[in-house]
């Protein structure tokens, strides 16, 4: 019998996790929408390259103001599409602030042709020099967890290197980044040059075909399903994954300080962050101490939808599916020996709410010890030594982030270099995202390619052209092959060089 599939509407209902409520719908976009888009952006492109760096930038600082003078709609938006705390909304703000400021400053000088230095024996007389071209359509596509930040940290630099970019929200989240759209525009943006390819797997899909590089964040699964696609027509790819992010408490440790860490670096945004800490690895000397510390704050956040700052701690879990793996994880530690010190269980309130949660007696048996979690969920483990915390740490596939904590800073420095982690804080936690200037991304299933990253983030976005430049006249050539009088005969002869052959 013929199957018939059903109908997808055309538009998307946008529900705050925290109520229910539906705040916002945007259209489902088709992959015929998204090839539209692409056209209007190759050619309000020109325009915005043609602009120079000296006209965006003026736009990147307009866009900046904005940011300030509609600082409350954007907190305002961020929290009611994710149901996340003023609090953590106003941090995604300041990220996406930042990045307007540092490459506003900074992208000129990545941007300016580079001359090769040193000594190149094979190139006496010539002037090497590297050029950095816009390579023309960016496609951005995003989740749903930090979605105005990472929407700001992968956009800013792409549009500053004078690429049009097309950015797909997560059908979740969509809403915070109409007002990026918003904000370009009002600061003389040309149209076409941001835009927005609202919807599924069906447009994100799209985003990949028409893009000339792919910068994409979000679960593995659709990571490799991206970088496949993108095969077909050789667009390069930058993979921002999911992370198991270790934490290592070594007996020498300021315990307030490791499990504010712990607590902060757990539960910010209810657990749902790539670099979350989402397993703890203490040494035995302070573990029961260590552990007491942790339930003890754990059992003060206040969870519950927000409708100003400092209200509430922990929001809702923004993806339905999401709290039914949480829920699995710990039914799974807790049926394989786990203890529960706190919380354990969805919250008895409206909104899709869990608690914050402790466990104990974990092992590498549990899936709450090897799968991304993404959710407020702390298990701590019990290891002999600092030996045994890093052999567990790196017994993952993933490689996003890790943190080490003791007094001793250079002990420290020693075993961050051995966590297999694209980034390792010390005494710190997820504090590496606002550092533009250093890379950001994973190892192993964690990714490939790096955001941010100063030149690199920003070069990423660009197509290098080399243009040599031979400064002496042909006849007086001077070609020496160090070590083969032959290849210097044969290359001399290939050229048609006649000069003397000189050293
Ligand atoms: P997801 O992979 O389900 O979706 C991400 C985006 O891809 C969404 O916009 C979605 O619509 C789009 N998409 C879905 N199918 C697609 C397809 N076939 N082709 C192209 N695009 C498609 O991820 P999610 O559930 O939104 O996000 C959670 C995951 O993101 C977690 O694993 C988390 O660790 C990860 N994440 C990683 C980082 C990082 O920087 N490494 C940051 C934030 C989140």
């Amino acid at each position: 019998m013929l199957q018939v599939a059903p109908e997808r509407s055309a538009t998307i209902d946008v529900e705050n996790p925290a109520t229910g409520e539906v705040v916002g719908t945007v259209p489902r976009m088709t992959e015929g929408d998204v090839h539209a888009l692409a056209a209007r952006a190759r050619e309000a492109q020109r325009t915005w390259q043609t602009m120079g760096f000296d006209g965006r930038r003026r736009i990147l600082v307009e866009a900046r103001k904005w940011l300030s003078r509609n600082r409350d709609r954007v907190i305002e938006t961020i929290s009611a599409e994710s149901g996340k705390p003023r609090d953590d909304a106003t941090v995604e703000l300041t990220l996406g602030a930042e990045a307007l400021a540092f490459w506003a400053k900074n992208a000129e000088g990545y941007l300016a042709d580079e001359r090769m230095r040193g000594p190149a024996p094979l190139l006496v007389g010539r002037t090497v020099v590297t050029r950095y071209e816009p390579l023309g359509l960016i496609g951005i596509i995003e989740p749903w967890n930090a979605a105005y930040s990472l929407e700001m940290l992968d956009a800013t630099p792409a549009l500053a290197a004078g690429n049009a970019v097309i950015l797909k929200p997560s059908e979740l989240t969509p809403l915070s980044a109409e007002l990026i759209q918003e904000m370009y525009l009002d600061s003389g943006m040309p149209p076409g040059v941001f835009q927005l390819a609202h919807g599924d797997g069906e447009a994100g899909g799209a985003v990949v075909d028409v893009s000339d590089y792919v910068a994409f964040t979000g679960s593995e699964r659709t990571g490799r399903k991206v970088m496949e696609r993108a095969a077909k027509s050789l667009t390069q790819v930058s993979l921002e994954l999911g992370g198991k992010d270790p934490m290592l408490v070594l007996a020498d440790a300021d315990l307030e300080r490791a499990a504010s860490g712990a607590v902060y670096g757990a539960m910010f945004n209810a657990g749902q962050v790539c670099m979350s800490i989402e397993r703890v690895y203490v040494e035995a000397p302070v573990y029961e101490e260590f552990v007491a510390k942790v339930v003890e704050q754990v059992r003060e956040l206040r969870l519950g939808a927000s409708d100003k700052a400092g209200k509430v701690d922990i929001g809702p879990i923004i993806f339905p599916p999401q709290i039914d793996k949480i829920e699995a994880h710990v039914r799974d530690a807790v049926a394989k020996g786990a203890r529960v010190l706190t919380g354990g269980k969805r919250a008895d309130r409206p909104g899709r709410f869990y608690e914050p949660t402790v466990l104990v007696d974990v092992d590498h048996t549990m899936d709450v010890m090897t799968e991304e979690t993404f959710g407020p969920v702390l298990p701590i483990m019990k290891v002999a030594d600092a030996e045994e915390a890093v052999r567990l740490a790196n017994d993952t596939p993933y490689g996003l982030q890790g943190s080490v904590w003791t007094a001793d800073r250079e002990r420290g420095a020693q075993l961050a270099a051995r966590v297999e982690a694209g980034t390792c804080n010390v005494n710190d936690a997820m504090v590496n995202l606002a550092a533009f200037a250093a890379p950001y991304g994973g190892r192993k299933s964690s990714g490939i390619g790096r955001r941010n990253a100063g030149a690199a983030g920003i070069r990423r976005f660009c197509a290098t052209q080399v243009i040599t430049d031979n400064r002496r006249p042909l006849k007086r050539e001077v070609l020496w092959f160090p070590y083969s009088p032959w290849a210097t005969r044969m290359v001399r002869g290939l050229v048609g060089v006649r000069g003397r052959f000189t050293r």
